[in-house]
């Protein structure tokens, strides 16, 4: 735990700080699992004996979309001055991002091994693309380069979930749910996706949990000793 746990709140307190301060939910973002539907899915940590769900309300959703760079900082205040206006629409929206949210750690968990999770991962993912619309542009950077941007239109809320479903679906049509693995520490909660040459990636991260197997191998030898 100790030292490296530290180093990775540290990493997410720099990371937070180079961002515009607006009101930003208590804990950690992780992007850990190389697959964007599964640092969503992380969002739900568990760990310390306390659940922290990082989507306590539209604030903190938008701020993972922000981070995640889903929306850039315009868009994202846009987002919020609807939510202002509609402060029921930005509550349903969160209910639905956590519904999206547990079919596809549902997905992440089981789905290699169960057609049923499947389906029913199929079934939420056509639910959020066929009731909302979004348009695609492509925009300059400020250094010059391209990026791709995502436009929401009509029901702004309705579109939100889209690039994080779009994201699963990616994962279903290439076939990668055989390399999606849950973290080698029982204990923790995370899912990520083995880009390993081997397939033998075991932890979420090797600077909290891999450190800490380390470690307790460590501590294993030594009292053999
Ligand atoms: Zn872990």
């Amino acid at each position: 735990m100790g030292l490296s746990s530290t180093s990775l709140i540290l990493d997410h307190v720099t990371l937070a700080h180079a961002l515009p301060p607006v009101p930003r939910p208590a804990g950690l973002f992780s992007f850990i699992a190389e697959r964007l539907w599964l640092d969503y899915v992380n969002t739900d940590d568990v760990r310390r004996g306390t659940r922290m769900d990082f989507l306590r309300d539209f604030e903190s959703l938008l701020r993972w979309m922000e981070v995640s760079g889903i929306f850039d900082e315009e868009r994202a205040q846009q987002m919020r001055r609807r939510a202002q206006q509609q402060p029921s629409g930005a509550a349903a929206a969160v209910v639905d991002a956590r519904r999206v949210r547990s079919a596809l750690r549902a997905l992440a968990e089981r789905g290699a091994s169960s057609e049923i999770v499947r389906n029913d991962a199929l079934g939420e993912i056509n639910r959020v693309l066929g009731r909302s619309a979004v348009t695609r542009r492509l925009e300059w950077r400020t250094d010059g380069s391209f990026s791709p941007a995502f436009v929401p239109v009509g029901d702004a809320f309705a579109g939100l979930m889209i690039p994080i479903v779009e994201s699963a679906a990616e994962a279903l049509i290439k076939g990668e749910l055989g390399r999606v693995r849950r973290c080698g520490d029982p204990r923790c909660p995370r899912v990520f996706y083995d880009s390993t040459r081997n397939g033998r990636r075991r932890w979420c991260d090797m600077s909290t949990c891999g450190n800490r197997a380390k470690a307790a191998r460590f501590r294993a030898k030594e009292g053999q000793r």
